[in-house]
């Protein structure tokens, strides 16, 4: 299917690997122009190649640390510059230190909230004015499962992403109108960096082996598999075509099934 974006222009955030990246590889091969950003320059510079090669007509890089605001002021410059507006928002950025909810200091959860919220509300006040000038818009946020069921020892990860998906759903309401959608899409585990480190660390806790640890953490999924990131990029894109113009203020999950609940 021709998800209709060809030529719009995307800023993908946290896009060096893992998720972002996917959805970036996946967005240029519907023929969007792209703006990637993370910290690592190298591996920016690897991802950026990649979308050329699956069919992005343009795409440029700049290296920001997403937590810092005058990163992120530098990088509303540099977009403006570069792609002059966006149609297409993607956010997403690492994710935050795994802690039990009882032990995390009042540090920690701040540190959190710097890591997973001032970045989607600044971008989204850059660049949803134009969009709504423009009667186009697509906003994708990169969240969890954890937003739908909260996991265990992922408190901080838990609430902030939840305050996030309650802020962009009240956005969505504000924008509807003006044809602009705005999605969370919500990862169970896809086969990335961040999943190999966490499963690691919960396989040293449990004195499992790790043949058994997974073999027994993949009964949980009816799928019974991690996520490809090509599958995950896959929806993210579909959530920026046109033809997914009437879903808006929703959470999608990806998870293979493992979400308990019905909705
Ligand atoms: P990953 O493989 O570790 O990739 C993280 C990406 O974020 C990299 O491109 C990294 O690039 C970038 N990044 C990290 N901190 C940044 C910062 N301060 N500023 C700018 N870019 C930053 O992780 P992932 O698995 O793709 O996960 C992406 C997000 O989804 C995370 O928030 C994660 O918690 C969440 N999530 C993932 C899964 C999963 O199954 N993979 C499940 C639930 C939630 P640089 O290091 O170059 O900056």
């Amino acid at each position: 299917m021709d998800f209709q974006i060809s030529g719009k222009k995307a800023l993908v955030c946290a896009a060096s690997k893992g998720l972002g990246k996917a959805i970036a590889l996946a967005l240029a091969g519907e023929g969007v122009e792209l703006l990637l950003t993370a910290r690592s320059a190298d591996l920016l510079k690897g991802a950026a190649e990649e979308c050329t090669q699956a069919g992005s007509p343009k795409v440029a890089t700049h290296v920001c640390d997403l937590t810092e605001n005058s990163a992120r002021a530098q990088l509303i410059e540099v977009v403006r510059k570069q792609l002059q507006h966006v149609d297409i928002l993607v956010h997403n950025v690492g994710g935050p230190k795994p802690t039990m909810a009882l032990d995390t200091s009042v540090e920690e959860w701040q540190k959190g909230y710097e890591q997973l919220f001032p970045a989607v509300a600044q971008l989204n006040m850059a660049f949803l004015p134009e969009m709504r000038k423009r009667k186009w818009g697509r906003i994708v946020a990169v969240t969890s499962l954890s937003v739908l069921e909260p996991i265990a020892g992922l408190a901080i990860s838990n609430a902030m992403r939840s305050a996030v998906t309650a802020m962009l759903k009240t956005l969505a309401d504000e924008v509807a109108a003006d044809g602009v959608t705005i999605n969370c899409i919500a990862p169970g585990l896809i086969n990335t960096d961040r999943t190999d480190a966490l499963m690691k660390a919960r396989i040293e806790k449990s004195g499992q082996s790790q043949d058994d640890y997974m073999r027994d953490y993949l009964k949980s999924i009816p799928a019974q598999r991690l996520g490809d990131t090509g599958e995950f990029g896959a929806v993210a894109a579909f959530l920026c075509s046109q033809q997914a113009s009437y879903v808006t203020g929703s959470t999608i999950a990806v998870d293979g099934g493992k979400r308990r609940s019905t909705y």
